[in-house]
């Protein structure tokens, strides 16, 4: 039976990437770009947004698909394979690892994890119709778009991303309502700080937001209190939701070390795992910064860390 020198599970900017060093390499990469895995198309997350404007090399921005399509092709013009598989299972007990991907079973001494994550939604009334169309789910990627400008905007969430989003809306906003199911913030002391002492936000306290309400574009939402379930109406032309991500590690099934909220834990500075050979890149070990340049990034080391892997161990 063949036994690949690596296989890259995943389709976003990290796997991309991450193919077309180790294609580049002469490894031969073999990729399974995922089925609807997680309940997004091949290409990950960036295949849910629109214009991506902060990616560098597009200084008129270039859309989300687009870019990732740009990337697959790059990826096989270096010599990646790809399936449109989901991998549902892998086997680390003993070397040749082994690769379950729907029927195939695939030996391969090396794998990069680059299977992403998934932010959380919070399936409020109508947010199917007003998705990227006054609700998003990124304040990073999407707050300084055009429909954002000087108006009011609300996100959800008490944890250092709801913060560290609202005070980035800020700069774009007239004002921030942040909506709060509790009456404290999970967050760290220094981001609640900067937060409760900006005049721009404003805490909407054990509330939540129930429906999104607008014409084509999101104008208003219905929230209601928490404890008193009194429900109110007010204006806002965007709403962000920052309530945790989810990283996409089912199929992991406990072979890998992660963190309390899921997150392949890599050893600092490197994207090395703790089972030696097994590789992780992108948003499915970076709970921080989430972004398509620093999950390509990342995909880079995995594959540079890969290619050194097997020159010296094997
Ligand atoms: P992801 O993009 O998360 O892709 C991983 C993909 O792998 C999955 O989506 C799935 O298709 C596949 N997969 C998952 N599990 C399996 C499996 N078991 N087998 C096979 N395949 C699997 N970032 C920016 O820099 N700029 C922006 O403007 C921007 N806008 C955004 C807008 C939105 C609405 C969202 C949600 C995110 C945005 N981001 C933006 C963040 C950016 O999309 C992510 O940081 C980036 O895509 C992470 O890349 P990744 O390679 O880790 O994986
Ligand atoms: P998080 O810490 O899990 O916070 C999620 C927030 O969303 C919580 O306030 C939670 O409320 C709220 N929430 C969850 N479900 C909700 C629902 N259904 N309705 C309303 N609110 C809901 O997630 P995170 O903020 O993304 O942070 C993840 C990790 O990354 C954390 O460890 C964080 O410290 C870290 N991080 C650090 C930085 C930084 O250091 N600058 C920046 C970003 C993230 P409850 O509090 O009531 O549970």
């Amino acid at each position: 039976m063949k036994i690949e020198n690596v296989i890259i599970i995943g389709s976003g900017p990290a796997a991309h990437t991450a193919a077309i060093y180790a294609g580049r390499s002469e490894l031969k990469p073999l990729m399974f770009e995922g089925m609807m895995a997680g309940n997004i198309a091949a290409g990950g997350q960036l295949t849910t947004t629109t214009e991506i404007e902060n990616f560098p090399g597009f200084p008129d921005g270039i859309g989300g698909s687009e870019l990732m399509d740009q990337m697959r092709k790059q990826a096989i013009k270096c010599g990646a394979r790809i399936e449109t598989k989901t991998v549902t299972m892998i086997d680390l007990k003993s070397k040749p690892f082994k690769v379950i991907a729907e029927k195939d079973s695939v030996e391969t001494k090396t794998i990069i994890i680059a299977t992403g994550a998934t932010a959380k939604r919070l399936g409020i009334v109508n947010e199917d119709k007003f998705w990227q169309k006054g609700i998003s789910a990124c304040a990073v990627c999407d707050g300084a778009l055009p429909l954002f400008r000087n108006k009011v905007l609300g996100i959800i969430g008490g944890g250092d991303t709801a913060c560290e989003e609202a005070l980035h809306l800020t700069k774009y906003a007239s004002k921030v309502l942040m909506f709060v199911r509790r009456d404290v913030l999970r967050a760290s002391k220094t981001m609640q700080d900067r937060v409760l002492n900006n005049d721009k936000i404003k805490m909407i306290w054990e509330t939540h937001v129930a429906e999104a309400m607008g014409e084509q574009f999101l104008t208003s939402l219905k929230t209601k209190h928490a404890k008193t379930s009194k429900e109110d109406k007010m204006e806002v032309s965007g709403l962000f939701y920052a309530v945790g991500h989810e990283p996409n590690t089912d199929f992991l099934d406990g072979q890998i070390e992660i963190d309390e909220a899921g997150y392949i834990m890599t050893k600092p500075g490197t994207t090395q795992t703790n089972v030696s050979g097994v590789f992780a890149c992108g948003d499915v070990q970076d709970k921080i910064y989430r972004q398509a340049i620093t999950a390509a990034g990342s995909g880079c080391m995995a594959a540079t860390e890969a290619d050194h892997y097997l020159k010296e161990d094997v």
